[in-house]
Order: C-alpha cells, then sequence, then structure tokens
C-alpha cells in the first residue's frame, strides 16, 4: 500500500527570506537532482509567491502558506486561494501551528479554508499536532484526531489533500519526534481513517511528518512505513533540503 503514496516533501519558508535569497534557494532546486518519485511543493511568503514560481522547473509546486475561506471582498490582508491559482501556486499550506497559536486560528476556520481551497482547485496540506503539554498529559491522539475530524467533516474527496502531522514541541525545536514516536501517530491516524473514513482514503491519504526535519534525521523517519513525505522549515531555506526530497533514494 505504501508505494501507492507518492512520497511528498513540502518547503515551509515562513515569513523568511527576500528575492534574492528565494532566487538562491530556487537556483538550488532547479539544479537538483530531486527524486522524481518524490513530489515537491515549497511555501512560499505570499508577496514572492509568482516571482518563486518563474524561478522553479515546473515540476517543483509553489505553495502560498496560508489563504481565506471566501473567493473575494471586504477582508483587508487576506488572500484568497482563487488569486493564489491565478499567479500560479497550485497548492496551500493551511492550519499549521504557528497559525493555530500565533493568530487563534479554530478548528473550524481551518476546515471552512480548506474546504473552499479545494472546491477552487488548489491542493491542500492541512496541518495538525500536539503540544508538548497535550503529549505529556496523554492527549496527543484526542487532540490529533479532534483536528482531523473538524476537517473530514467537510472535505468530500481526500486526493487533493495530504495530512501533515507536526508536534508542535518539535516545530523549530531541533526536538525531533523519534521514528517511534512518528509512526505511532501517523499509524494511529490510519486507523482513525480507515474507522471514520473509509478504507480506501485511510490506504491513500499521505500523510507528511513536520518538525526539526533534517538531511541527518530524513532517512531513518522516510522508512517508518507510515509516514509519506515531510513538511520541512527551517532545513528548507538551506541546501540540505535536497537531501531531504531525497530521503527514499
Ligand atoms: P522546522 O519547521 O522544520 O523548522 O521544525 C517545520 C514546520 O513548521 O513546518
Amino acid at each position: 500500500a505504501k508505494m501507492s503514496r507518492k512520497f511528498c516533501v513540502g518547503g515551509n519558508w515562513k515569513m523568511n527570506g527576500n528575492k534574492a535569497e528565494i532566487a538562491e534557494i530556487c537556483k538550488g532546486l532547479t539544479a537538483g537532482p530531486l527524486d522524481p518519485n518524490t513530489e515537491v511543493v515549497v511555501g512560499c511568503p505570499a508577496p514572492y509567491l509568482s516571482y518563486a514560481r518563474g524561478l522553479l522547473p515546473a515540476s517543483v509546486g509553489v505553495a502560498g502558506q496560508n489563504c481565506f475561506k471566501v473567493a473575494k471582498g471586504a477582508y483587508t490582508g487576506e488572500i484568497s486561494p482563487a488569486m493564489l491559482k491565478d499567479i500560479g501556486a497550485d497548492w496551500v499550506i493551511i492550519g499549521h501551528s504557528e497559525r493555530r497559536q500565533i493568530f487563534n486560528e479554530s478548528d473550524e476556520l481551518i476546515a471552512d479554508k480548506t474546504a473552499h481551497a479545494l472546491a477552487e482547485g488548489l491542493k491542500v496540506i492541512a496541518c495538525i499536532g500536539e503540544t508538548l503539554q497535550e503529549r505529556e498529559s496523554g492527549q496527543t491522539e484526542a487532540v490529533v484526531f479532534r483536528q482531523t475530524k473538524a476537517l473530514a467533516n467537510v472535505i468530500k474527496d481526500w486526493t487533493n489533500v495530504v495530512v501533515a502531522y507536526e508536534p508542535v514541541w518539535a516545530i523549530g525545536t531541533g526536538k525531533t519526534a523519534t521514528p517511534q514516536q512518528a509512526q505511532e501517530v501517523h499509524a494511529a491516524l490510519r486507523k482513525w481513517f480507515t474507522e471514520n473514513v473509509s478504507a480506501d482514503v485511510a490506504a491513500s491519504v499521505r500523510i507528511q511528518y513536520g518538525g526539526s526535519v533534517t538531511a541527518a534525521n530524513c532517512r531513518e523517519l522516510a522508512s517508518q512505513p507510515d509516514i509519506d513525505g515531510f513538511l520541512v522549515g527551517g532545513a528548507s531555506l538551506k541546501p540540505e533540503f535536497i537531501q531531504i526530497v531525497n530521503a527514499r533514494q
């Protein structure tokens, strides 16, 4: 079953980079080499999406890092999925823990954004994950199931959805989940999909791991049966991102 899920590695540049730095990153990605069996997508700050799209090979997807839940209107500062599509982005990252924590995005808002982005034809990297306190109090599964349920309430077709399991305590901390810790949650999520969505979706939906992924730790994580790729923050700004893309080679 695993081989039917194409390995998918996303870079999440967050609020980093300028034209010069983004040109450098795109140059590196263009030079590659990138495993042709891995789907690659980079989440770029909105002002540079069009610029990055123009510099990257067509095989590398470009993602917004957020979007709003409606197509247009009086929503100062927001960006619609239609706008992302219009400038050549084909993906959007939704529900990153920084959006949830710093910008107070609820499960419901994240679900509404996801439903709208999918309806507009974007592919979505939907992020979930527990905090350290939630893990330490034994709530990891309850939290990721609740977050996934909010998505499942609105998603009819999971084809264009990649789930990113990102334990909050592992993001930007250098404290990567062990391959066993990550695999345990990914397997639990797949079982949840079997019981709450369908066996087909459980077998086909790709679940990325995110949180302090590096060239040094990506291979062992990538060898876990239910880890289908990565969402990479800090290391996606560096040349080592290529090694993470190629983790399955
Ligand atoms: P990190 O970030 O790789 O820097 O931990 C991951 C993410 O936030 O997507």
